[in-house]
């Protein structure tokens, strides 16, 4: 079976600790074909065209062994002024975090705001279901018609993960929206690895079989 995680941290992020090197090779001796790395856009700063080259570099060093893809991950709690969305054409993919969180933008002022990007857009550790009851609608429709992916997240940080994987009605309803999904292990440091659950993880969305993000194929059904 091929193994996706699209959401790690290098110590580009002020919380990641392994460099750059050390988590794809952790990657790849767990099995991951495709590894997104997601560093926080408010800690590259001014250092984002260094992250991109090293990212880049990287590909190229690892060619063969595994696929890279070059993400960023975006804060909105608040909406992140500094940053200049141009930058996103660089990018293979990134993430917008935590828009269930209390302190985050508004939903529908954030679905007009990430119009300024220029990569395929997902969203990081993200419950949901908690926001279309706040919002009192059906956020999963929105996000299929925007296409916009959306992370599970198996990190053990977020219940929404616990919530999903025990909750046949949620499953369903997921599986219904035709959402695409992605993975995200959120690494901040290798020794924290998870393998079985990165299995776990990628066996339930494979189980629903809804798209995958970035368009992804070829993802070992039957195999
Ligand atoms: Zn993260």
């Amino acid at each position: 079976m091929k193994l996706i995680d699209l959401h790690n941290h290098t110590n580009f992020s002020y919380d990641g600790i392994s460099g750059i090197n050390s988590l794809v090779e952790n990657a790849i001796r767990n099995g991951v074909s495709i590894l997104g790395i997601t560093d926080h856009e408010f800690s590259i700063g001014d250092r984002i065209d260094e992250y991109i080259d090293a990212v880049n570099y990287a590909k190229e060093q690892y060619k063969g062994k595994i696929t890279l893809l070059l993400g960023l991950e975006i804060g909105t709690r608040p909406y992140p002024e500094a940053f200049n969305p141009e930058i996103t054409k660089n990018l293979d993919f990134c993430l917008f975090e935590s828009l269930d969180d209390s302190r985050a933008m508004d939903f529908n002022k954030f679905l007009d705001w990430r119009k300024n990007f220029h990569c395929p857009q997902g969203l990081a550790h993200t419950d949901i279901f908690k926001l279309s009851e706040r919002y009192n609608t059906d956020i999963l429709s929105i996000l299929k018609k925007e296409n916009i992916f959306w992370e599970i997240n198996f990190s053990g940080n977020y219940n929404y993960y616990f919530d999903l994987i025990s909750n046949r009605e949620k499953q369903d309803a997921v599986k219904k929206s035709g959402i695409a999904l992605s993975v995200g292990s959120d690494t901040h440091w290798v020794g924290d690895f998870d393998k079985k659950r990165l299995v776990q993880t990628n066996e339930l969305v494979r189980s629903l079989k809804n798209p995958l993000a970035l368009g992804i194929r070829d993802y070992g059904i039957g195999r």
